[in-house]
């Protein structure tokens, strides 16, 4: 072959190494901060994350924006927790970002839940009670130990798109898992004087949390997710409340604030006021931040403090 044209050819294969190279960035979208979190630990310099939420929505319908379409007509992978959370908003989202990759049952669709222990699975499904949880609670962003299960979830899915960078994946989640199982350790120790209290909270997202930490779920100010309260279901919950004293009122920081200060003024509770998601206040910057700003929140309710 001539020595010009092996050069030409070898110049091209170069430029579309480049070319490959530069393109082999993989765009993650992710719909709450917490899982982009992950996808940015497991994906490492592999990977470009971008959240939908930034972590003070109401998950169950955070506000679509036209930017959204745009992130995910380039996603090579969506993230989600999965269990319909994001049912309020995503499949609208999809339909309008026309990404064949990232559709449900595409092999670019992660959903988190796969290995995830459902809590408060109803035991008939009935969508026109309304209900936000068709499927289960979904927010089992909050206990650490199911975010485990989340990240392994999540590293299966980056591999079967990229078999290439398994390895890679596989490392960065064995790191992840080691740091989340040190934080885990200490978070325990901490919340030990949590056990046993008894929580209402506006919505029932605090479930996995409660369960994981020794709290008890007493009941909700919505009379089921998503379904908004009556004044007979908070004069019911009151009393209930003061029946078997209930220690502290949740409010997630996206719910209304009066109806959560009628009812810990009226059982005398607590008041605990918390976000829900990474983001969700400035201190939970990140997912061990947000985990240490809810536990030490609750613990400075129980002991005594503001
Ligand atoms: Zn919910």
């Amino acid at each position: 072959m001539p020595r010009i044209i092996t050069s030409l050819l070898l110049a091209g294969a170069c430029w579309l190494g480049t070319a490959s190279a530069a393109d082999a960035t993989i765009n993650v979208v992710a719909t709450i901060p917490d899982l982009a979190e992950f996808a940015r630990r497991i994906g490492g310099d592999l990977v470009e994350v971008n959240s939908l939420a930034t972590g003070v929505e109401d998950i169950h319908a955070v506000p679509m924006k036209p930017s959204f379409a745009v992130l995910l007509n380039k996603a090579n992978l969506l993230v989600v927790m999965g269990l319909e959370m994001e049912h309020a908003f995503l499949p609208g989202l999809l339909e309008a970002a026309r990404n064949p990759k990232i559709l449900r049952d595409a092999p670019g669709y992660i959903d988190c839940s796969t290995y995830v222990t459902v809590l408060d699975v109803p035991t008939r499904l009935d969508r026109s009670l309304g209900d936000q949880h068709p499927l289960g609670n979904p927010h089992y962003n909050l206990d650490p130990v199911a975010m485990k299960d989340a990240a392994r979830a999540m590293m299966e899915g980056f591999a079967r798109n990229y078999p290439e960078h398994e390895d890679t994946f596989k490392k960065n989640l064995a790191a992840l898992e080691a740091d989340l199982d040190t934080n885990i350790s200490r978070w325990e120790r901490e919340a030990v004087p949590l056990k046993g209290k008894k929580f209402v909270s506006y919505h029932p997202d605090l479930v996995y949390f409660a369960e994981r930490f020794g709290l008890d779920a007493f009941g909700t100010i919505e009379i089921r997710a998503g379904i908004d309260p009556t004044p007979a279901h908070i004069e019911e919950l009151i009393g209930r409340m003061q029946r078997d004293k209930v220690d502290l009122v949740v409010r997630e920081r996206h719910y209304p604030a009066g109806l959560a200060e009628t009812v810990a003024q009226r059982t005398g509770a607590k008041l605990v006021e918390l976000p829900v998601m990474v983001g969700g206040v400035p201190e939970a910057k990140d997912y061990t931040g947000l985990i240490d700003y809810n536990l030490r929140a609750m613990l400075k309710a129980v002991q005594g403090g503001a």
